[in-house]
């Protein structure tokens, strides 16, 4: 791990500003959609914290947040989609309009089991906010309502998504050289389960 964050970084695919202004347009529209409503945002920790402190900020509101931490096993680098909760919500979703919010959406097998799990709670409505969507076939029917950038299939980092639990804390979003994460492959432990 070099010192320098930047390094690793093989090319940076949406930059500050533009994250800045795409989280501005979503909370807008949120607030425009949500008026006059009940509305519980549930970020997805830990890769949506980041997105999940600039939207709240985005929107225009009375609102309530509240966390969930998902477990995923598996390569670090792929979603297996078998997961579990390793922190539940603190607080009822019954009657609240709820909007989860997630850092990315790959295979789409994390969001259909977090979908799954709080339906049967009764909330008023449950849509998505997603700030990354990748670009490829899906092996399963997922709908996201809020998309903030739709992107390449590459693995990508910053801006609250991590390898290793490294790179949260760049303010773009890049994709990582392949040799950082191949390197770090050989050298830890991979395929235990841990929080995202
Ligand atoms: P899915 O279940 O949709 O395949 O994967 C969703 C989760 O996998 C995300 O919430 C994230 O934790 C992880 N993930 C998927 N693609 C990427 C990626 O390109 N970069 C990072 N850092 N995590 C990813």
């Amino acid at each position: 791990m070099g010192a320098d964050l930047d390094a690793d970084i093989e090319e940076v695919l949406i930059d500050q500003q533009a994250l800045q202004r795409r989280v501005a347009a979503l909370g807008e529209q949120i607030t425009h959609d949500y008026a006059g409503r009940d509305l519980l945002l549930i970020g997805i920790l830990k890769g949506a914290i980041m997105f999940m402190v600039d939207l709240a900020r985005a929107i225009r509101l009375p609102l309530a947040i509240d966390f969930m931490a998902i477990s995923s096993y598996g390569a670090s680098t792929r979603s297996s989609g078998v997961v579990r909760i390793l922190k539940d919500l603190d607080e009822s979703v019954d009657g609240k309009d709820v909007l989860v919010v997630e850092d990315i959406i790959d295979t789409g097998l994390t969001l259909k089991y977090i979908l799954r799990t709080l339906a049967v709670r009764r909330p008023a409505s449950v849509k998505v906010c997603g700030l990354l969507l990748k670009q490829k076939a899906r092996p399963v029917n997922i709908e996201v309502d809020y998309v903030g950038f739709v992107i390449p299939d590459r693995f990508v980092v910053g801006y609250g998504l991590d390898y290793a639990e490294r790179y949260r804390n760049l303010p773009y979003i890049g994709v990582l050289k392949r040799e950082r994460y191949i390197s770090m492959e050989d050298g830890e432990a991979e395929g235990e389960p841990g929080p995202r």
